[in-house]
């Protein structure tokens, strides 16, 4: 398989190339020359296989021969201990828990993934990858935990100061080995701007192989169609549900655009609801044809808070900016914060469920996609991204109640954070990576 630009002027990639780069040279995002399809018997075949046994049939068909069948099985194996429960929650609305994952969120099945074909690629280039990230939270300890221990990479990332939860702070800092924490005393856009501007460093790009970890690397977004895959087939072996609706809860639009890989490979996926918060440049996209992306609003939802969404680019490709053939598979639904705080509400009241916020969007959406639709009796999966937990204070405050922690997040509280404080000057960063291979 060889991989695209959407903007289509560099030339056609490997999967190592594409992996490794991260972005087109052209600025424009990979994608795969195209969309491998299965057949209706190979669907069949799956129906009942379990996650891993799916992910590693998909992965098959978008790695070809670039890494061996054994080791791509034992990395899926290696990614993915852990489950993705459907929780059913009335008679055809299920709860897919995307957040069993060792940070508590579904950003852990890309960054997992990513890890190991980083890894496998770096190796066989006999090469040592730094990947270097910039983060406000959830996407940085992914990373921390995706590439803990994998060979022939280490990560380095930079977080604000004081502007990450406690919880996302221990996450971020007691991944140790190949991981380096630096704690910069400044804000997000600061981080962004420093790592920027390591990237074209030419004295530090002749030293060190520096590369992004991310959500528009290509061997992020493949990993995400998985559980779509997985979800569909268990609601058909499991309840002889076909077709279902997909919500999911968006910002960037990475995990959308998997859904919509999922279905365009034929598993049997319905239509799916694009849930925003009033970050809503897409849905306005899709009901009008045209794009004017507003900066930024701070939600209740914080982790979807983007008003440009680098996914979109893929999302246009795949409907040949056409946005009334979008609109055949996607609906976009924008979410206000009242509507998602009286859905934590109502959804714990009903069902005793707790939901965090990103979540409640979804499952909100999927209200109101059902009375306008009028199609209540059709079955509908929500993709639920985060653990409650992450989002404590929100739901706390919201229905005015404590609420008990796990216990294995008690044992990553008492790790001990290991970070290295330095101001946001591009030349603290840059003599950090410069020690490293000393
Ligand atoms: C990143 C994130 C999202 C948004 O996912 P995209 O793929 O960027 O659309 C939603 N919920 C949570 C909890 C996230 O961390």
């Amino acid at each position: 398989m060889i991989y695209f630009s959407t903007n289509k002027s560099s030339i056609p990639v490997s999967l190592k190339k594409a992996t490794l780069e991260g972005l087109a040279p052209d600025g424009g995002l990979y994608i795969p020359s195209e969309i491998p399809r299965f057949s209706t018997e190979e669907i069949k075949l799956l129906e009942g296989a379990c996650f891993n046994n799916i992910a590693f049939a998909i992965a098959k068909k978008f790695i070809g021969s670039d890494i061996p069948p054994d080791q791509l099985s034992d990395m899926i194996d290696n990614c993915y201990n852990f489950d993705a429960p459907l929780v059913q929650l009335d008679s055809n609305t299920f709860i897919e828990e995307l957040f069993c994952g060792p940070t508590l969120a579904f950003k852990d099945y890309g960054a997992r993934f990513l890890a190991r074909l980083t890894g496998f690629f770096a190796a066989e280039e006999q090469k040592l990858i730094t990947v270097l990230v910039a983060t406000s939270g959830d996407t940085g300890s992914a990373v921390a935990y995706g590439f803990q221990g994998i060979a022939n990479t280490r990560v380095v990332l930079l977080y604000p100061s004081g502007k990450v939860s406690p919880l996302q702070e221990q996450q971020l800092t007691t991944a140790g080995s190949n991981v380096y924490a630096l704690e910069v005393k400044g804000d997000f856009d600061d981080c962004q701007r420093m790592v920027k501007e390591a990237f074209v460093d030419p004295g530090l790009n002749r030293s060190l192989i520096l590369t992004s970890a991310n959500s528009i690397n290509i061997s992020r977004l493949i990993p995400q169609s998985f559980y779509f895959a997985w979800a569909s087939l268990q609601l058909k072996e499991q309840y002889g549900y076909s077709n279902p609706l997909f919500s999911v809860p968006s910002g960037n639009y990475g995990n959308l655009t998997a859904g919509v890989l999922a279905k365009r490979m034929g598993f049997p996926i319905g239509h799916l609801i694009a849930a925003s918060n009033t970050n809503d440049s897409v849905t306005r996209y899709v009901k009008s044809g045209r794009y004017d992306p507003r900066p930024t609003i701070t939600t209740l939802s914080t982790a979807m808070d983007v008003g440009n969404p680098s996914n979109f680019a893929r999302l246009r490709y795949f409907y040949h900016n056409d946005h009334v053939s979008m609109s055949g598979d996607i609906t976009g639904i924008a979410v206000s914060d009242e509507e998602t705080r009286a859905t934590i509400r109502s959804v714990d009241d009903q069902f005793g469920y707790l939901m965090e916020p990103h979540t409640a969007v979804a499952y909100c959406a999927l209200e109101r996609y059902r009375a306008i639709a009028d199609i209540a009796e059709k079955a509908a999966v929500v993709l639920s991204t985060a653990h409650p937990v992450k989002f404590l204070e929100a739901i706390e405050e919201t229905l005015n109640k404590k609420i008990q922690i796990p216990l294995n997040l008690q044992e990553l509280m008492k790790k001990k954070k290991s970070a290295t404080l330095i101001s946001s000057e591009y030349k603290e960063l840059a003599s950090f990576l410069n020690e490293l291979d000393k």
